[in-house]
């Protein structure tokens, strides 16, 4: 079988027809542009370059929750003309999972994200790995216990946990009693010395006002309440207090002391985190206090939910990028769709490339959590898909660019449908037997049926048609009521749908050369030509003249041309919806269309539909 599909021959203005209105409509790009700035966009870039930072911990892989954290601050670095860093935070080494680190560079990148400093591009603020600063994190432990702001602590896990078997039968939170704080500073010294294991603890300033801070997103946030009061009520002679642990007892820090000695290290302007974090961030600033540091500005974010209102896990979506990446959305929906997870904006669409979301970042975080909702992500990547099409009509097929709809879509398509796997029905598509001639017809398929382009799966599932001829039995089973619409009563006959399929056996006199959508569509205007004809031939004992029988004649084209397609629609894909027919036609080739449109009236005459339904209009 040859197939007669060169893309070069497409054009560059793509056309969809809508399948229940016949009309052409013409693919417009997504209706974004990029206008003035909002007022918060303004102020973001009115503080000068911002150096963000992405902290992700190899515990696990990329997800949306993840995902969105990162866009968030590579999309601030990016609008000011910062730098955004990647600095992994593997500290905890009991729960590193070997292959996290790998696949974080590989999801990121992957996602458009790229960092300016960070591990494999390096940058002068480097090591960007925690585990390969450890050094630094015992140095700064040293500083705070020589200035008295932190203090070793020997107490043995046995005292910690019967201290807080206690303190939950008295309700109260599972704090410190400080009682290492009053050893000696000798004393500890010696300890520590002999060996005797410790940990070191930050001394949270009893005074609290000074730790509380303006959030970027929440305002003015106070640290969690000294527990003296809940210790009068329960009469108890306990006082606690929340020092963290600042390095452990294998001289490792914890996430508390790496992450602010190196974010002040690194130079980092902006902290944008999970909401999780927003009850750490007194504890970082009294860190910063105690080292004399000014700290960055915190924008806290809130969690992702599902439906329910329940924390997003792996059920509800919360799956790894990888695995949407395995479904064939594309980089730009994701970023598209993660970075509408509790932002908003002005820009009048929500479809936005990267280009467009570094253009209009903010810092307008929406407080609270967000309900996740993944309508939204397959909406996105039809637009997506649509904006693509629009502007690489012509790509060829080998080209490389990763935002190509060709490496996007058509490659993943055409590798589902070559696996041995794929429904053997699929006989057209079999038939078809040399690999170009196959590529062509994906690529001209996904081009042009874009606008509708999910994934590979559904993408094939919506136009099966393309890959195999409707059955008799779908056919028969989808024959339509055949209506010239609206033509007024002294104008109609009795029409056999015999006359519609004579008409349509024009197209075979399309010579095989010039069989694609152009010459199709100028005869399919000659066949609506050819109805209008015999229609208008009963006008003689109409009562119409001039301007009226303008306006009769008009109507009567509409209705022909609404009869031929709903007949060619049904014929040639069982009137499933899709490409418009010439489209599709060119895309089959003229042999098949010859031979579905054959199929079609033996369809027809099995059925014994004789005469078209008339709908009559009053005039
Ligand atoms: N390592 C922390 C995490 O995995 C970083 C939190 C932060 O950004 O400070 O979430």
């Amino acid at each position: 079988m040859k197939l007669l599909l060169t893309v070069a021959r497409r054009r560059s203005n793509l056309r969809w027809i809508c399948h229940s209105c016949h009309g052409i409509k013409h693919a417009t790009a997504p209706s974004y542009q990029a206008g003035k700035l909002s007022q918060a966009s303004q102020q973001l870039r009115e503080g000068g370059p911002a150096r963000t930072r992405f902290a992700p911990s190899p515990t696990g892989y990329l997800h949306l929750g993840s995902l969105r954290t990162a866009l968030f601050n590579f999309l601030v670095a990016k609008a000011t003309g910062g730098q955004f860093l990647l600095r992994i935070e593997d500290t905890d080494q009991k729960r590193t999972i070997p292959d996290a680190e790998e696949r974080l560079y590989e999801d990121l990148k992957w996602a458009g994200i790229d960092w300016d400093e960070g591990p494999s591009v390096g940058g002068q603020y480097g090591p960007y790995k925690q585990s390969e600063r450890t050094a630094l994190y015992r140095d700064h432990a040293e500083k705070l216990l020589d200035s008295g702001s932190a203090y070793r602590c020997f107490c043995t896990p046995e005292r910690l946990r019967i201290l807080a078997e206690y303190q939950s039968k008295l309700g109260l939170p599972a704090d410190y009693d400080r009682t290492c704080a009053h050893v000696p500073k000798e004393e500890s010294d010696d300890r520590a010395a002999q060996g005797e294991a410790h940990v070191i603890r930050l001394k949270i300033p009893d005074e609290k006002n000074s730790l509380v801070f303006r959030d970027l997103v929440y305002g003015f946030i106070r640290p969690k309440s000294t527990v003296k009061r809940d210790q009068k009520a329960q009469g108890s002679a306990l006082t606690l207090f929340d020092d963290p642990i600042l390095l452990k007892s294998d001289g490792f820090p914890t996430y508390h002391l790496a992450n602010v000695v190196d974010d002040h290290l690194m130079k980092i302007t902006h902290v944008i985190r999970g909401s999780e974090w927003i009850s750490s961030t007194p504890k970082h600033l009294a860190m910063y206090q105690a080292f004399g540091w000014e700290p960055p500005a915190f924008a806290h974010v809130g969690l992702l939910l599902d439906k329910n209102r329940q924390k997003l896990s792996k059920r509800t979506g919360s799956i790894d990028i990888s695995d949407w990446q395995n479904k064939g959305v594309f980089p730009e929906s994701v970023t598209n769709f993660v970075a509408l997870l509790g932002w908003s904006h002005n820009t009048g669409s929500d479809v936005m490339s990267m280009e467009d979301l570094i253009s209009n970042a903010s810092m307008k975080y929406t407080r609270g959590d967000t309900v996740v909702g993944f309508e939204k992500l397959w909406f996105l990547q039809k637009r997506h898909a649509a904006r693509y099409a629009s502007t690489q009509a012509e790509s060829p097929y080998d080209q490389i660019p990763s935002h190509s709809l060709v490496q996007l879509a058509v490659k993943p398509v055409l590798a589902l449908l070559n696996q041995p796997s794929t429904p053997s029905d699929f006989s057209f598509y079999r038939n078809i037997t040399r690999p170009e001639d196959r590529q062509n017809l994906v690529q001209l398929l996904v081009f042009a049926d874009a606008q509708n382009y999910t994934n590979p799966t559904e993408f094939i599932r919506r136009n099966a048609y393309f890959f195999t001829p409707p059955s008799a039995e779908t056919l028969t089973a989808t024959v339509p009521a055949f209506k010239l619409r609206k033509v007024p009563a002294p104008y109609l006959d009795k029409f056999s749908l015999a006359t519609v399929t004579g008409i349509c056996q024009t197209l075979v006199n399309i010579p095989d050369h010039s069989w694609d959508e152009h010459t199709i569509r100028t005869y399919l205007a000659k066949m609506v030509s050819m109805g209008v004809e015999i229609t208008m031939k009963n006008s003689e004992g109409g009562v119409e003249t001039g301007k009226k029988m303008e306006a009769l004649k008009l109507k009567v084209e509409k209705s022909w041309a609404g009869l031929i397609y709903q007949y060619l629609r049904w014929a040639l894909v069982a009137t499933k919806p899709g490409p418009e027919s010439q489209v599709t036609m060119e895309l089959l080739g003229k042999m098949e269309t010859s031979r579905r449109l054959s199929a079609a009236e033996e369809v027809l005459n099995q059925v014994k539909i004789e005469s078209i339904v008339e709908e009559i209009e009053k005039v």
